[in-house]
């Protein structure tokens, strides 16, 4: 006799008591209701939403909205070498940096010296 246990037997007057102690401190962001723990962290995400980009690369002036995006270009400018942070070469008009010498001096012939 094909005798199928399904587990039809289980007892289902499970206490329904959510044993949270802690507080559900979450932010809902207004716009699509994503939630956050953080009010930092929605505070960053919402300027996804407002297009707010308060943060500057200061190697090239590029606008972010959220640090840890500026945090992950900034070392594009600064490419890490043994800890030794490598002597870039600054443009000196309009301070831009580049790696390599060659590209500076090809950035100036064809950014600042036209002939
Ligand atoms: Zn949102
Ligand atoms: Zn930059
Ligand atoms: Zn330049």
């Amino acid at each position: 006799m094909p005798d199928i246990s399904f587990a039809q037997s289980l007892c289902s007057n499970k206490s329904s008591s959510n044993s949270d102690t802690k507080e559900p401190r979450t932010h809902p962001c207004v716009f699509c209701g994503k939630l956050y723990t953080r009010k930092y962290g929605l505070k960053i995400h919402l300027r996804t939403h407002t297009g707010q980009k308060p943060l500057e690369c200061r190697y090239c002036g590029r606008a972010f909205s959220d640090p840890s995006n500026l945090n992950k270009h900034v070392r594009l400018h600064a490419p890490q070498t043994s800890g030794i942070v490598s002597s870039p070469y600054r443009c000196k008009f309009c301070a831009k940096i580049l790696v390599r010498r060659r590209d500076l001096e090809r950035h100036i012939k064809s950014r600042h010296q036209n002939n």
